[in-house]
């Protein structure tokens, strides 16, 4: 490719509403372009990369024996009402009627879609196992649409789905998808992990996502550093710990704390550590009252456990600042347990902890001091918080590390979820009708471009690793369009390169040498030449891998 044919349209300045890098290097190398919240092209550099991500993706489904079909994203209401999700699904599910008033949606993912292919399809046992997949364009109606690709409205994925006879078959089928799965994040040649999951509103028991590491990650993954344990922070048990619980030393005391609202305002105000202070924060309760949750104050709350709560309202939600106020009549910033006519939910951690510092249930005042079951009742304790780094391990034999992750994949066991509330029944060896069991496999193929770049990035721009970059050679000539001998040069090596089936960029644009070596590093191009009259005379060629520090001669031949 010749990049003065090419749409190279690259950014110098870093664009102000990007606030992840893999997002402003998207942008600066003109890969994609927004066009709404959620909503971008991809230009013909990025479509480039996305492709490689399809192709490999593609290579190991095919494979693995997965067949590839493709479905639409126009879904009517009646398969969704058939699943019973047309109800359970929330705004995230874009609706719709056409002109003749009939609902439908935009597909955010196709288990009534190919549940609804398979019962017209495959009617014996002895079709099975099957799993169809597709590369296919999914509409979320994502409530924060953030990162660029990383979490769009509209996006790819490649998502799949197995049918088998019975429980060991579905086993099987899944752990053939996991082992696609490391095949193809192998082939990215991306540093990623495997961590068991929580299976969601989807049900089923087991479940593994696929994460890509990178500081920006969204979500937290829980490792043992001495065994194989590997978790994303949402399902990891936080063990209650060994110690016994500190003896009170002083009588309780109220302290004024004005302005100072937020944990770390009040160990710096009252000069002690997070740990000494109770966080308690006030959660809808199942039936319309409020619950206190009472944390460490270095401790987060794990929505997950909390929402599992007997009397907790699931999904999990915070309650209203006014409907705080109004029940209990002192602000957010200073709820305790003491005194607190709540419902009150105590993390193990902080049930072992004296002489605690909380809130006093007055604006502006919190008590110092204040002991379980000497101040107020002996806590009713639960594990709701995430582990957090050096906790022990869940069969309590290493300590916890915790990592950021990207989640770009995840498989799932579905069971009879589908196939039976949509009748999908097929006929077993006896003639009987069975419901199949069902897997699911989803890659998120957009965000796995700017997962990455997340991953592999300087200073300069990206740094693809070789499976994925768009081309991978660069040729730099030094005044092209002014030198004969260069211009000759380049156009040889050029065609030969692409006699060899090379992916090369050729930058014949008619630019400075500075502007094009770092257009050529932005759009994270592994190698390149650079071809000068001086360098010709002598028979010499400059090449410089992309993360090289310095380039190097070679002879031309
Ligand atoms: P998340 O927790 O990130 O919202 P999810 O659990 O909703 O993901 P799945 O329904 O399992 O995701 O979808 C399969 C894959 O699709 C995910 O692993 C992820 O890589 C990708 N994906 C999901 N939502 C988005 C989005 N809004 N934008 C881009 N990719 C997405
Ligand atoms: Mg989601």
């Amino acid at each position: 490719m010749r990049a003065s044919r090419f749409h190279l349209a690259t950014l110098k300045e870093t664009p102000v509403d990007a606030e992840i890098i893999s997002h402003q290097l998207m942008l600066r190398a003109g890969m994609i372009r927004r066009h709404a919240a959620g909503i971008y092209s991809w230009l013909p550099l990025g479509l480039r990369i996305l492709r490689k991500v399809e192709q490999i993706i593609r290579e190991e489904m095919d494979r693995a024996g997965a067949l590839e079909l493709l479905m639409p994203s126009f879904q009517p209401a009646e398969l969704w009402q058939e699943s019973g999700r047309w109800d359970q699904f929330g705004p995230e599910l874009l609706r719709l009627q056409d002109r003749h008033h009939r609902d439908a949606c935009i597909g955010p993912t196709h288990e009534e879609i190919v549940t609804d292919i398979f019962r017209r399809e495959v009617n014996s046992y002895r079709q099975l196992p099957l799993n169809f997949y597709q590369i296919q364009t999914k509409f979320r109606d994502e409530i924060r649409p953030r990162f660029g690709v990383m979490r769009s409205r509209e996006f790819i994925m490649k998502d799949a789905y197995s049918f088998d006879i019975d429980n060991d078959g579905m086993q099987r089928s899944y752990d053939i998808m996991d082992q696609a799965y490391i095949n193809i994040f192998n082939r990215f040649g991306l540093d990623y992990r495997a961590v068991s999951a929580d299976s969601g509103a989807i049900g089923g028991s087991t479940s593994q996502e696929f994460h890509v590491l990178a500081d920006s990650g969204e979500d937290a993954i829980a490792f043992s550093e001495q065994g194989d344990f590997a978790a994303n922070i949402e399902t990891v048990e936080a063990l209650p710990p060994r110690t016994e619980r500190s003896v009170a030393s002083a009588e309780m005391q109220t302290v004024d704390t004005p302005g100072m609202y937020t944990i770390e305002d009040l160990a710096n105000g009252l000069d002690v550590s997070a740990q000494q202070c109770m966080k308690t924060l006030i959660v809808e309760a199942e039936d319309g009252g409020l619950v206190a949750l009472v944390l460490r104050g270095d401790h987060e709350l794990n929505a997950l456990k909390a929402e599992r709560l007997d009397g907790v309202a699931s999904p999990l939600r915070l309650a209203q600042r006014e409907q705080i106020t109004a029940t209990l009549g002192s602000d957010i910033g200073s709820i305790g347990p003491v005194g607190l006519k709540l419902k009150t939910i105590v993390d193990h951690s902080a049930a072992v902890v004296g002489d605690f510092v909380c809130g006093a249930n007055q604006d502006d005042k919190h008590y110092i001091n204040a002991n379980w079951g000497r101040d107020c009742e002996e806590p009713v304790t639960a594990d709701i918080r995430n582990v957090i780094d050096g906790d022990p391990d869940p069969d309590g034999t290493g300590q916890l590390k915790i990592l950021r992750g990207i989640e770009v994949g995840h498989i799932f066991q579905l069971g009879q979820k589908y196939s039976e509330s949509m009748q999908a029944a097929v006929l077993d060896e006896n003639g009987k009708g069975v419901a199949p069991f069902m897997g699911c496999y989803g890659i998120g193929v957009t965000r796995v471009v700017a997962a990455a770049i997340e991953q592999n990035h300087d200073a300069q721009g990206i740094i693809w690793p070789a499976a994925l970059a768009p081309f991978q050679l660069a040729i730099c000539p030094i005044n092209y369009h002014k030198s004969e001998v260069v211009k000759q040069a380049t156009d040889d090596l050029y065609q030969q390169c692409l006699a060899r089936g090379l992916e090369v960029l050729l930058d014949d644009r008619a630019l400075r040498p500075g502007v094009i070596f770092s257009d050529m590093e932005l759009i994270g191009i592994p190698h390149r030449i650079v071809l000068s009259e001086r360098g010709i005379t002598a028979q010499q060629f400059e090449y410089k891998g992309r993360s090289d520090d310095s380039a190097q001669e070679f002879p031309l031949d």
